[in-house]
């Protein structure tokens, strides 16, 4: 129920019947509302039609807690800024790559752009694989499996009526590292096809995705954040990022989901959109919430940088989707939730939600003209017992555990020591612990250490690999 406003002097009635606004009812129903203030991320639970009130002290409790996540987020980010660049590969992942130079597929691998908890991303020269030659300078993505990013990630997925959470969980982790390449394939390749600015997909191989590079030399575009923007830049910029969410929601069906000033390079005077992998389907329940997140991101980053004539979050919503929703804040996103409800349950009604693997459904839903992507993949037969189905009912923490997935951060002395050394060498680097609450079994979870940021470093998977493996 909204709460009653009293009047402006800030109180109604009269002697024994007066009403504050202190009064609690009025206060619990207040509190209640600005819950819908905090970020998707706050499972505040659908109150709708619900009287509902809050305590002042559980409200600043909520309230505290909602922060702490947001700046958790934000120190992610920033994080990843300062990762150390160096990071070891799994045996897995490092025959791979050292296959695609084997094969000339790649021309040489140089050197990693960014380590993140999700992900490793590695510069390479193009090569040829089947008559086809690929760009001269490629990205490459390698996803990685955290438990923690299985926690995090698992809402992109959850929240579907069409599969279940345990579905998700079920799954083989290197079937799920591998799905998540496969949807930022498809949505990059959407997005491509719609012109928006974005790296092209050049061959995707299990969880490694190859991609063109944004920028030149080996030396790779900055991220909006750091772009230092000229005044009339930063406007040509807004206004190119509008255009792009507009482009992204009404003729590609997608929400990025993760759009901030981190997944925004500026190359050659535009706006290139990256990491996309999380980017959701419209008819995903928590599509709107999470544009609405991203309208709120775009704004502050424009608003603050100094750009003039900037929408509110509100504004630049209704101008991406051509919805009118009214209101502002909570009361916004409390109408969001219900025209998202209204939609979804015509969904359902229409379509008799039958229940998918994440994966088929991204699949079949992204790749629709499938054939434009099916020249991308490559098949790795001869290691294809490792992508038989282990599908079963063990617990995700330690099937990772055992199949060597949980990444682990070393100090750079031992990523190369490692590198050419046996696997079980491979998890006896040093790691800073992070406890996980989730894990029972105690995997660990690396951290990553300080250091420059967009500089390139030499890795050595060529040499050393070749000697390794040969
Ligand atoms: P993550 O999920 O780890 O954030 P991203 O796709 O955002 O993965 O990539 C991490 C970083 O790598 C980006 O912030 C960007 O600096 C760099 N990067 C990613 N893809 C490319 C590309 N195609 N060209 C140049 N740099 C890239
Ligand atoms: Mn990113």
């Amino acid at each position: 129920k909204s709460p009653v406003v009293a009047s402006s002097k800030g109180y109604s009635g009269r002697g024994k019947n007066i009403v504050t606004k202190h009064d609690a009812v009025i206060c619990g129903r207040k509190n209640a509302s600005k819950m819908m203030d905090f970020t998707p991320e706050f499972e505040s639970g659908d109150c709708e039609e619900m009287d509902m009130r809050l305590p002042n002290n559980d409200y600043n409790h909520l309230k505290r807690h909602s922060n702490k996540a947001d700046r958790r987020q934000q120190k992610l980010h920033e994080k990843k800024e300062h990762s150390t660049a160096e990071h070891a590969m799994d045996p897995r992942t490092r025959l791979l790559l050292y296959k695609l130079v084997n094969s000339g597929t790649l021309e040489s691998i140089s050197g990693s752009i960014s380590t993140g908890k999700e992900s490793v991303v590695l510069h390479a020269y193009g090569g040829r694989i089947e008559g086809r030659t690929l760009a001269t300078e490629v990205a490459i993505k390698v996803f990685k499996t955290t438990l923690n990013e299985f926690k995090t990630r698992e809402k992109y997925v959850h929240g579907d009526h069409r599969f279940s959470k345990d579905d998700y969980k079920k799954q083989n982790p290197r079937k799920i590292i591998k799905m998540w390449a496969m949807k930022e394939c498809a949505n990059l390749g959407r997005m491509h096809k719609f012109n928006i600015p974005c790296p092209v997909v050049q061959i995707i191989k299990k969880h490694v995705l190859v991609m063109t590079f944004i920028g030149e030399d080996r030396k790779p575009a900055p991220k909006l954040k750091h772009a230092k923007l000229s005044a009339e830049n930063i406007e040509d910029a807004y206004d190119q990022v509008v255009k792009i969410m507009r482009k992204m929601y009404l003729k590609c069906g997608l929400v990025h989901a993760d759009l901030s000033e981190y997944n925004m390079l500026w190359h050659a005077d535009t706006v290139w959109i990256i990491d996309v992998s999380q980017a959701v389907y419209l008819d995903h329940p928590r599509a709107l919430e999470f544009l609405y997140r991203d309208c709120t991101n775009v704004v502050n980053f424009f608003s603050e940088s100094g750009a003039h004539a900037v929408m509110t979050p509100e504004q630049l919503f209704n101008k991406v989707t051509d919805l009118d929703i009214r209101g502002q804040g909570s009361d916004f996103i409390a109408q969001v939730q219900r025209y998202a409800k209204e939609k979804s349950q015509e969904l359902i009604a229409n379509e008799k939600s039958d229940k998918n693997y994440a994966f088929d459904y991204f699949f079949d839903k992204s790749v629709k003209d499938k054939s434009n992507f099916d020249t991308l993949i490559i098949s790795d037969s001869d290691s294809e017992e490792d992508d038989d189905d282990v599908d079963d009912d063990d617990e995700v923490c330690s099937d990772i555990k055992e199949e060597g997935y949980m990444d682990v951060i070393y100090d750079t002395a031992n990523v190369v020591d490692n590198a050419c050394s046996d696997d079980s060498n491979a998890t006896a680097g040093e790691v800073d612990n992070l406890k996980d609450e989730n894990c029972k079994n105690g995997s660990r979870v690396g951290v990553c250490k300080d250091n420059e940021v967009g500089e390139m470093k030499e890795v050595s998977i060529n040499d050393e690999t070749a000697q390794g493996s040969s």
